[in-house]
């Protein structure tokens, strides 16, 4: 239980809509670990972004729960969780496949923005914001704006925003996809280290095999519509001081890859 820092439960999504009823997922199940970095791969429209706004709180599923840190994010039938207390949430940090930078602010007042709106603007928070631009490279572009930066500049910034508010957990929704090819391969395995770095239990949405085996603890493969669990490796490479970078050098990087490649069904 205590090792269970994210527990998804059965969940179930069924969008209704003028046109019908489109089901998005169908009874998934998974856990993570403190400090783990999952990745759940699947193919486009399988529902990998309806399944991390639930882990997200943000959309309700039409079936199942998830608890982070044995907290429901949702209501539970009267009678099941009573005698919890009320649930203390955790605090999630989200990025997504645009960077949602504000062209009018500055990339500092950028790299703030979390902290401005969680009402956390004490001095060591920003001191830590400050730090976080400095060590990854974007102490000198504090005062331009986001336009002069290139897009993995911009993805950086992003992260930062998200990660001075000192998160809990991470939910990265294909942050990199919007990147060229090179940038994404840079900027992914930076942002890989940094997370390693800081210790952080991280969900990353992908459709990019390489990606997530050069990032991650454990791979979700999802099926095509209706989600659901295809198969979930363990993913084991055999290097020291393990890094993004190493892991697409190494031996068993291949085995891996073609694995995911055939489970995805990309010509079916
Ligand atoms: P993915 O992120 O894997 O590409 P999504 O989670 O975005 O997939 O979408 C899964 C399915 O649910 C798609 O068929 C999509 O059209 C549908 N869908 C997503 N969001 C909504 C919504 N708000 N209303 C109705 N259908 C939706
Ligand atoms: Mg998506």
């Amino acid at each position: 239980m205590l090792d269970k820092f994210v527990d998804v439960q059965n969940i179930s999504m069924n969008y209704h809509s003028t046109n019908g009823e489109t089901e998005a997922i169908k009874d998934v199940s998974f856990d993570i670990a403190n400090g783990e970095f999952v990745s759940i791969i699947g193919p486009s429209g399988c529902g990998k972004s309806t399944l991390l706004s639930i882990i997200n709180g943000l959309v309700k599923p039409s079936g199942g729960n998830v608890f982070i840190k044995g907290m429901p994010m949702f209501d539970m039938p009267p009678g099941l969780w009573q005698d919890m207390k009320q649930p203390s949430r955790a605090e999630i940090g989200y990025m997504l496949q645009r960077d949602c930078l504000f062209e009018w602010r500055s990339i500092y007042e950028n790299a703030i923005l979390g902290l401005e709106i969680q009402k956390k603007m004490t001095e060591r928070n920003l001191a830590y914001a400050d730090e976080l631009l400095a060590q990854y490279g974007l102490g000198e572009f504090k005062t331009y704006k986001p336009s002069e930066l290139s897009g993995g500049m911009r993805q950086r910034v992003a992260l930062i925003r998200t990660l001075s508010t000192k998160p809990e957990l991470l939910l990265l929704d294909e942050p990199f996809s919007a990147l060229d090819y090179q940038t994404r391969l840079f900027i992914a395995d930076e942002v890989g280290t940094i997370l390693k770095k800081e210790k952080k239990t991280a969900i990353l949405v992908t459709h990019d095999i390489s990606e997530a085996i050069s990032l991650s603890d454990r791979i979700i493969v999802l099926t095509k519509r209706p989600a659901t669990i295809r198969n979930i490796h363990q993913i084991s490479i055999g290097t020291d001081n393990r890094t993004p970078m190493k892991s697409r050098e190494a031996p068993e990087f291949r085995k891996y890859f073609n694995k995911i490649w055939k489970e995805l069904d990309v010509h079916v």
